[in-house]
């Protein structure tokens, strides 16, 4: 006998007795009270970290349930996690000097599938290695043809029910991802950034994205400020960067009369507030940021009337076209000085900025075609089960995050978030 335990020489041997003699699978002769657990899929984009040790618990539970002679069967699956996985594989292809640009659609879509599947397997491995219960006669992976054709079933059906719609509406949109993030998906972060004040005729406008003012397609003001209130309704003239426009001015409640001087710009296309301010009072929407983040002129180069306009401006947008925001913004301030249009830069002015809670790039907020759920509907018979103890919650703390989230904000997606703003 040997000295030492050597588990390399025992472990695996054991495992496979175990799983190959189908005491992971459920004993159907039981007339006991049937009980299961889905193991919460891991992203097979990476293997199990320390945090899936977690696992153990259900483990626990599984062999306490089946030892006590119940029906028992413990669910194996990975996740393809969908953006996450094209993220961590896009760090890949940067090592190599490569982007997901050097590819076509299907070709990149199918090395990422056989990315997730090689580390589905690498997983796999792992939760054996770890002696874990489970009924591998029924592992699943999130994207095996029978959950996809779950899925369109589903989304037809909700179509169908008028839960799910599409719309043109403003979203969080990530130009170095590519792709848009729920409201509860993107981070926050407290930044410093210059503070513009700039002229608008006979006003002073604050702002931190000058960029923007473009596609300015009004002014607003708080119907209850005296300052402005002679000025409600009517148009004014504003001499620009790249010639005069009109501004007509509203009043709206929502606008904040103590930020800046009270006066707000109005651009629907990219902020959230405008955009739900613009459709209160049915103005356009005009876009002049693309969802690569880059500026687009077009618009204005190709526009016959700025022909006639001076050659400095037309120069200009020509300048301005196609460059990141960033590159935009400083070439817009320089040009404003030169102009006379600035009248002072606040450098210390902190504030919340939106970005993505992966690649810490800033969220355009775009209007794009997207398809939305209706939560009402699907979250009140939902909260009703909690709150009739149909379903229970462990640990209790959790019941409040699910009541005032709605059903698709797990408490694990709220964990989440609190390690991400801890970074
Ligand atoms: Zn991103």
């Amino acid at each position: 006998m040997e000295k030492a335990f050597s588990h390399q020489d025992h472990e695996r041997n054991l495992y496979t007795l175990w799983d190959s003699s189908g005491v992971f699978q459920p004993n159907y002769k039981s007339k006991k009270e049937p009980f299961s657990v889905l193991l919460p899929p891991p992203n097979a984009n990476a293997s199990l970290h320390a945090g899936h040790a977690m696992y153990v618990i259900e483990d626990i539970l599984i062999r306490w349930k089946r030892m006590m002679g119940h029906p028992t069967v413990w669910i194996p699956g990975t996740d393809h996690a969908g953006y996450e996985s094209q993220y961590v594989y896009e760090k890949h292809l940067a090592k190599q000097g490569k982007s997901r640009f050097d590819f076509d659609r299907e070709t990149l879509y199918n090395d990422i599938y056989a990315f997730v599947k090689n580390n589905s397997g690498l997983i796999e491995e792992q939760l054996k290695m770890l002696g874990f219960s489970l009924d591998w006669s029924r592992k699943t992976f999130m994207l095996d043809d029978h959950v996809v054709q779950t899925v369109y079933d589903t989304f037809t059906k909700m179509v169908k029910d008028g839960l799910v719609y599409r719309d043109h509406y403003i979203v969080n949109y990530c130009p170095k991802c590519g792709t848009t993030f729920a409201d509860l998906e993107v981070s926050h972060l407290e930044r410093k950034d210059p503070l513009y004040y700039m002229k608008y005729g006979q006003f002073t406008v604050a702002t931190v994205r000058p960029e923007t003012k473009f596609r300015d397609v009004a002014l607003a003001v708080h119907p209850k400020d005296k300052r402005y209130s002679d000025w409600i309704g009517k148009t004014i003239e504003v001499v620009g960067v790249l010639g005069p426009v009109s501004m007509f001015i509203v009043a709206d409640e929502e606008v904040d009369p103590e930020f800046g001087t009270g006066i707000m710009k109005v651009t629907p296309a990219h902020d959230a507030h405008d955009f739900a301010l613009g459709r209160r009072y049915n103005l356009p929407v005009t876009p002049i940021i693309n969802t690569r983040g880059k500026m687009d002129f077009s618009w204005y180069i190709n526009d016959p009337a700025s022909q006639q306009k001076n050659p400095t401006y037309l120069e200009r947008a020509r300048k301005y076209h196609g460059r990141s925001v960033k590159e935009v913004r400083a070439m817009v301030v320089e040009d404003m000085k030169t102009d006379g249009i600035i009248e002072k830069i606040d450098e210390n002015y902190v504030h919340n900025v939106t970005v993505c809670y992966k690649s810490n790039h800033d969220i355009e907020p775009l209007v794009l075609p997207n398809w939305f759920v209706k939560m009402k509907p699907l979250a009140e018979p939902a909260i009703k089960a909690v709150k009739e103890k149909r379903v229970k919650f462990v640990p209790e703390r959790f019941e409040k995050h699910y009541k005032s989230f709605g059903v698709f904000a797990f408490p694990c997606g709220i964990a989440l978030k609190k390690t991400q703003k801890s970074r």
